[in-house]
């Protein structure tokens, strides 16, 4: 009860959801479906933050073309870098903590999980509808530290990323057994990268295969939340931290995003 409480005067106590992304490899879109989760979820209406726990390639700052922004001290902790004027989208990365950003974070694990713990208890976020947690791939250390520090404040969901390929599909499978051993609930799957659309003709090429991603699901017992496939205007928008929801309501990518 104790704990309880102390969670609810903490800098989670109001935060409603909290949701991790996370991936068995790198270069899988695991930025790419927190951002746009952000954005989507901004534009039914609700307040989102962004923790970015990719120590070591922090790429949420980017992806909003805030990189370069300052994180500022309060009486409660951490000020986050905030997105627009309406503080609906909300960041924190140590990507705002470097020097310069394009420094690269040569660290052991111990000074890593201590971020990480400062990271979940110091930030400033106010009341958010959702914090979105974007994590490193794979199942590491910082992962543990993670789930431990969060799960004291409220219950954790986790949406797991794939491209549809075999390999990346068994790395999901270690993900699924993470959540498993470490208690978290499985929101659902989703297969990134699941076909290109050409821009000039609409045809979708399956370039790897396909629907790797949704028979997981299926055999797992998880929700299968839908395919995501390759865009150029995706990576585009991202690459010059513009909301491509908005921009590209056409887009075959626009369903699964949103
Ligand atoms: P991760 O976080 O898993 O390392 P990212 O989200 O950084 O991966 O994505 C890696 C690269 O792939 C980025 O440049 C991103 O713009 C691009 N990308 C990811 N998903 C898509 C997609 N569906 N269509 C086009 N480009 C994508």
């Amino acid at each position: 009860m104790e704990e309880v409480m102390a969670a609810e005067r903490s800098n989670l106590g109001a935060v409603q959801h909290i949701v991790l992304v996370l991936s068995g490899k790198g270069g899988v879109g695991k930025s790419t479906i927190s951002t746009e989760l952000a954005l989507s979820l901004r534009h039914s209406g609700k307040k989102v933050g962004i923790l970015d726990v990719d120590l070591c390639g922090p790429s949420i700052p980017r992806m909003f073309k805030v990189q370069g922004n300052d994180v500022h001290q309060c009486d409660a902790g951490w000020v986050p870098v905030y997105v627009d004027q309406e503080k609906s989208i909300s960041l924190m990365s140590i990507g705002f903590l470097l020097e310069k950003p394009d420094d690269a974070v040569v660290w052991r694990g111990p000074k890593k999980n201590a971020l990480i713990k400062q990271f979940v208890a110091d930030v400033a976020w106010g009341e958010l509808d959702f914090l979105i947690v974007d994590t490193p791939p794979g199942t590491s250390d910082e992962h543990i530290s993670t789930v431990e520090a969060l799960r004291h404040y409220k219950p954790l969901g986790a949406i797991l990323v794939t491209t549809p390929q075999a390999v990346s599909v068994g790395d999901v499978r270690r993900e699924l057994t993470f959540c498993k051993k470490t208690g978290l609930r499985v929101l659902g799957i989703v297969e990134n990268m699941s076909g290109f659309v050409c821009p000039h003709c609409s045809e979708c090429t399956n370039i790897f295969s396909k629907g790797g991603g949704e028979e997981l699901a299926k055999h797992a017992g998880v929700p299968f939340l839908g395919s995501v496939p390759l865009d150029p205007q995706l990576s585009q928008s991202l690459e010059e931290g513009r909301d491509f929801i908005q921009e590209f309501p056409k887009s075959s990518a626009f369903p699964a995003l949103t």
